[in-house]
């Protein structure tokens, strides 16, 4: 754990009203006021950055037009802040100034880590319950894949051997199509939405080169992939810190505290998985730093967030980490591999390597059998019926797409076509 993920019991600004300089309010003076002061107006803005970023979301909500908000709302520190910071601003607002809808969207992978999602489904209600007893504009919703594109539909139904960093199929059929979805559906009620994401620049040198490409001088860019959808990015100049400080400093406008967040980071040790809506930001999905990622994540050599969470005393995780180390094991595995692809092709790189195929249907079998006894054992819902119901009909449809090649190749032999 690197000092800026460290959470709040380490550090010594914890109470409100310090009269010790924050980070944020001492942040002209430290070695990022270049950074920040090329980009960002301090000659004229207030001198705290809270302030700042509040003004920020002021002005852009009281823009004259209805164009919706879409914060896309992971559960971890950062989007925290940024929900944190427009509910407390619709809050503020009279009633007849709060004309643009809010949506908050969370996007469930369906092999989440539980404790995050946990807290993610306890977040948005406690959102939702505030948005009713406040009258506010907010909309809170969860996406999730497709039932025929989830973890389970394409490694056991389909085959697909276990992500990794060379074939990473998961982060967009998972995250990015879900969440792309509903932006699609919003933009194309309202004409256009502005996309409210915590992405903050000094998050690692990946969100620093994303974060560049979308740097146009305007509080507002253009999504690279979505139409219609411009993006906000109202904590981008924020260091951790800064975000640890404000957090342990506000309590939520919804309620509680961020106690619960707080400790999450604490038991998990690190880092999150962000909210994915590009495939630039892919990269950041699954990457060693991520902690808050899906629990099956093959991605990562070493899975942390379960560690973690086991090293933090919840033993009830281990024969899920033990299950995910198992999908790592076997995915090179030849005897468990196709020789074939799912097209029928042999592939064989320029350089002359085998790439095998999908896993064969006893590796298959034995995945989804595994599976069924880990969360009988476990008593949580690991994989979903109708993920079963599909991964048995794709199962069918391999079997007689195997069959049909099998008659083709044996016409193809005895009329001697090469
Ligand atoms: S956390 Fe890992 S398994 Fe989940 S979408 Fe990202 S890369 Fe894929």
């Amino acid at each position: 754990m690197t000092a800026n993920d460290m959470p709040i019991k380490d550090r010594s600004l914890t109470t409100s009203h310090t009269s010790v300089p924050t980070p944020a309010m001492s942040y002209i003076a430290t070695e990022h006021s270049c950074r920040r002061s090329s980009e960002m107006p301090f000659q004229t803005a207030p001198k705290d950055i809270l302030d700042f970023i509040r003004q920020q979301i002021q002005q852009e909500y009281a823009e004259p037009h209805g164009k919706p908000w879409i914060i896309g709302f992971s559960g971890g520190k950062d989007s925290t802040l940024v929900a944190h910071l427009v509910v407390e601003h619709l809050i503020s607002l009279p009633r007849s100034e709060r004309t643009r809808v809010v949506h908050i969207v969370a996007n469930d992978t369906l092999v989440e880590s539980p404790l995050v999602m946990k807290h993610v489904r306890i977040s948005l209600t406690e959102i939702q319950k505030a948005a009713h007893a406040f009258d506010l504009p907010i909309v809170v919703a969860t996406t999730a894949p497709e039932p025929n594109q989830t973890f389970w539909v394409n490694l056991i139904g389909r085959g697909y051997p276990s992500p990794n960093r060379n074939f990473r199929w998961c982060t967009d059929r998972m995250k990015i199509q879900p969440t792309s979805n509903y932006i699609r559906d919003q933009a194309s009620i309202s004409g256009e939405v502005i996309l409210l994401l915590g992405v903050r620049r000094s998050e690692s040198a990946t969100r620093a080169g994303a974060a560049a490409r979308y740097d146009n001088g305007s509080r507002l860019n253009r999504h690279n992939d979505l139409p219609g959808c411009l993006v906000f990015r109202p904590i981008l100049e924020l260091d951790t810190d800064d975000v640890w400080e404000i957090l342990a400093e506000n309590k939520p406008p919804w309620g509680g505290s961020h106690d619960r967040l707080i400790q999450l980071y604490r038991d998990a040790g690190g880092g999150e998985c962000p909210v994915v809506t590009s495939k630039s930001d892919a990269p950041s999905c699954g990457t060693r730093s991520s902690r808050f990622g899906c629990w099956t994540c093959t991605v990562v050599e070493k899975d942390k967030s379960l560690a973690g969470f086991v090293d933090s005393g919840f033993d009830q995780f281990m024969p899920l980490l033990e299950f995910r180390d198992w999908l790592v094991e076997i995915r090179n595995d030849p005897k468990r591999r196709l020789a074939r692809r799912r097209n029928g092709r042999v592939t064989i790189t320029k350089k002359g390597v085998f790439v095998p195929g999908p896993f064969n249907m006893a590796t298959r079998r034995e995945i989804l059998d595994r599976l069924l006894t880990l969360q009988a054992q476990s008593e949580m819902v690991l994989i979903a019926h109708p993920e079963i119901e599909r991964i048995r009909e794709l199962w069918v449809e391999d079997v007689i797409v195997s069959a049909e090649r099998n008659v083709q190749a044996q016409r193809t032999l005895a009329t001697g076509d090469a």
